[in-house]
């Protein structure tokens, strides 16, 4: 019988999953169906019970509902815990193990996508929200040299300072108290690309040779993007490759393979540029 596993969100309609997942299992052999679920934004629980009660074995969890597949999971893996944020769920006999990939899959990308090593570099995480929350774990594993978080409100970086402090050398700025500083690496975790606007950080960040990276994608650069261009960030990168890779994280768990990443990015790059 077909395995089945979908994306749960809301809204869901934009959702490049399906598209990922159907390419990795294609690619590998498996059989399986992954569908996207619209859950109404009070029905998250019942919309996976009855994902679990038709045969699900495994759920992708997008915007708004981490934090509460969070509180759904039996267990969670470490990087699930410390993130305090599910985006994968599977079904196993013992109960629902929550996990977060996000935060591989924006390490994966640096890594093996855009050539971007993060050992030893000094690297700028704006942002702290929860995607922010779930790549500082993964990002101290890399053994950066230094981490800052900054964030428009600078009281909810310095709370993440405090939750991550055992974890590396960890330090929390507001905005305006980076100047003066420099990076290698300079992550945007925030929202403000879905609005077209650009985090406003005083310029002079950018090291020689740095790189911009925003985890929102789109056609052409966001603004974050454009604003490190102009101010000099040497390599420009979007979130699609976090994407695929986060995906492909999750296939793993659940399928025990390790798909290629890079054909399925390929073409959802090649989409995004005709579209
Ligand atoms: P949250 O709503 O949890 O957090 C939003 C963050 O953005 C906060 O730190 C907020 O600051 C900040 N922010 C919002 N607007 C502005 C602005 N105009 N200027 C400066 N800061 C701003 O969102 P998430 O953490 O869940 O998601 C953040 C982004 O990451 C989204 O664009 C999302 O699409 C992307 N993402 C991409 C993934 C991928 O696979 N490529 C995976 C996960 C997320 P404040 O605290 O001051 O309000």
């Amino acid at each position: 019988m077909t395995d089945r596993y979908a994306v749960i969100g809301n809204p869901i309609a934009h959702s490049k999953s399906p598209r990922i997942h159907a390419a990795f299992a294609r690619q590998s052999a498996q059989d399986l169906d992954y569908q996207a679920i619209l859950a109404p934004l009070d029905r998250f629980a019942a919309a996976v019970a009855e994902f679990i009660a038709g045969g699900g074995r495994g759920m992708n969890v997008t915007v708004p509902f981490k934090l509460e597949a969070f509180a759904l999971a039996d267990h969670h893996t470490a990087r699930a815990a410390a993130a305090g944020a599910v985006n994968t769920l599977k079904f196993e006999q013992g109960g629902i193990l929550g996990d977060n990939t996000d935060g591989a899959g924006l390490v994966a990308d640096l890594l093996h996508n855009i050539g971007c090593p993060l050992a030893g570099k000094r690297l700028l995480l704006l942002g702290a929200g929860g995607a922010a929350r779930g790549v500082i774990l993964p990002l101290l594993d890399q053994a950066p040299v230094s981490l800052t978080i900054a964030n428009r409100t600078a009281s909810r970086a310095a709370q993440l300072r405090e939750a991550f402090a055992e974890h590396g050398n960890l330090a929390a700025r507001a905005f305006a108290d980076l100047a003066g500083h420099q990076f290698d690496v300079v992550i945007n975790a925030t929202s403000a690309s879905l609005a077209g606007a650009a985090p406003a950080i005083p310029p002079g960040l950018y090291a020689p040779g740095s790189t911009a990276y925003d985890m929102m994608y789109g056609r052409g650069l966001t603004a974050f993007l454009a604003a490190a261009q102009a101010q000099g960030a040497g390599r420009l990168a979007d979130g699609l490759g976090m994407l695929v890779e986060q995906a492909a994280e999750s296939f793993q768990l659940w399928r025990g393979v390790r798909p290629d990443t890079r054909p399925v990015l390929a073409e959802l790059a090649g989409d995004l540029q005709r579209a």
